[in-house]
């Protein structure tokens, strides 16, 4: 049967037997970002799309060509979200959230959007988590942030992955790079693929980031961040790099990550995953500390990272982690009878209302029927209940796993469960 309506490209249902592995990650997540106290904030999926065009920069492909802009009824602009950080940092100025001394930890999840090519991986609405420190500029915090992905990576059970940093510098000491990135590629502005021919021009080190085959071989030999860092850059580059050492962080050093928004400078770091082979950076982050100002706030530093949960799950599966078990019901009624399910369902609500997971098959008659289904959903307990029973007041009580069956009296149910919960 052909369905009468499709998904819309580049999207995707996450199903009932899906869920729990993006519970898992959405869990871990959360206690890692707890753990480091870090905590949550949740902002709209969309937003006027001037807070992208001036914070992401309109030459990035992602203004240029990827976001989701609309019109409301009243001719307002808005655009669905393509990245968290904006949004963040615009509540952060909104509501006043960092004070002298006080910076702020957030941490968001959520889906975003992106008019992009779908491909293995990735898609129009894809799903990200993220964190952001705004409010410091010690590199204690490049180095914390950045531990905070390694412990949430470690913990899912990932293995085979490593940490990339580098430091693109600032706006003091970009200049002198970016001059040297249009020397070097002058030469070569005709083989370059459009899309590099206006960046050449814009944004030069945008270059370093296209994924067209040629683009990427002409960047072989490209100038190095590294060697036009000021003093400035330097230090703090250094010192990050000590407090991995001291958190004891392995990381090799990648002078091409320049990371693709306008917002980034010095710390840029990614965790790349080492199984697969394109798209595989599993975080990307770095400091973003003109940002703020940029959105209309004081000039508070900021540094934070973003990764996408549908990268991750592809990872974890490569790495046949386990995503735990699904939760089952506690207790499985099996009602005999006409008579026993209507006293049954008063139970069950019973039973719900004091926290007590139950449940029962309602289009099954049969004693057999009804055992199967408790099997199946991997419930700890049938509790089979028929009209004898009923006259008692009494309910058969089967422990699935062990096998062992008793009687035990209604009124004394809830003690049962609760007994067996602690
Ligand atoms: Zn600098
Ligand atoms: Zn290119």
């Amino acid at each position: 049967m052909t369905p009468k309506y499709k998904l819309p490209r580049g999207t995707f249902d996450i199903l009932p037997d899906q869920s729990k592995k993006w519970q898992f990650i959405r869990d871990k997540f959360q206690q890692i970002c707890e753990r480091y106290a870090y905590f949550e904030i949740q902002t709209p999926i969309f937003e006027q799309a001037d807070l992208f065009e001036r914070s992401i920069g309109d030459t990035s492909d992602i203004i240029e060509k990827e976001m989701y802009k609309f019109k409301d009824k009243k001719g307002r602009i808005y655009a669905l979200r393509p990245e968290g950080t904006a949004p963040v940092v615009r509540s952060v100025v909104a509501n006043n959230l960092v004070q002298p001394q006080n910076p702020i930890k957030i941490h968001y999840m959520g889906p975003m959007f992106r008019y992009d090519r779908p491909q293995k991986g990735r898609y129009r609405q894809f799903h990200q988590y993220g964190i952001e420190f705004i409010g410091s500029d010690d590199p204690y915090i490049d180095a914390e942030v950045i531990a905070l992905g390694d412990t949430f990576l470690k913990e899912l059970g990932l293995k085979n992955y490593t940490l990339e940093i580098n430091s693109i510098g600032c706006p003091d000491c970009s200049g002198d790079f970016e001059k040297a990135l249009k020397e070097y590629y002058e030469p070569y502005k005709d083989s370059l693929c459009n899309d590099c021919q206006i960046r050449l021009d814009k944004n030069p080190k945008r270059l370093l980031d296209c994924k067209v085959q040629e683009c990427k071989k002409i960047s072989e030999n490209v100038p190095s961040i590294l060697d036009y860092l000021d003093d400035k850059c330097r230090i703090h580059y250094d010192s990050v790099k000590k407090y991995l050492k001291d958190l004891e962080i392995p990381f090799i050093i990648n002078p091409r990550i320049v990371r693709g928004l306008d917002y980034y400078s010095q710390t840029a770091f990614e965790f790349v995953d080492t199984n697969l082979g394109a798209q595989s950076t599993l975080i990307g982050g770095g400091r973003y500390n003109g940002l703020m100002a940029q959105l209309g706030g004081k000039d508070y530093p900021g540094i934070g990272f973003a990764g996408g949960f549908e990268r991750l799950l592809l990872s974890l599966e490569v790495e046949k982690i386990s995503f735990g078990e699904s939760p089952s019901p506690t207790a499985f009624f099996v009602f005999l009878g006409k008579k026993a399910k209507k006293e049954g369902i008063k139970l069950i609500q019973q039973l719900r209302r004091y926290g007590i997971s139950c449940d029962f098959a309602l289009q099954k008659e049969s004693m057999k029927a009804q055992m199967k289904a408790a099997d199946k959903c991997k419930a700890k307990f049938a509790l089979i209940l028929g009209d004898n029973e009923l006259e008692n007041n009494e309910i058969v009580v089967k422990d699935l796993a062990l096998g062992s069956q008793q009687k035990i009296g209604l009124a004394n149910i809830i003690d049962f469960f609760n007994k067996k919960k602690s």
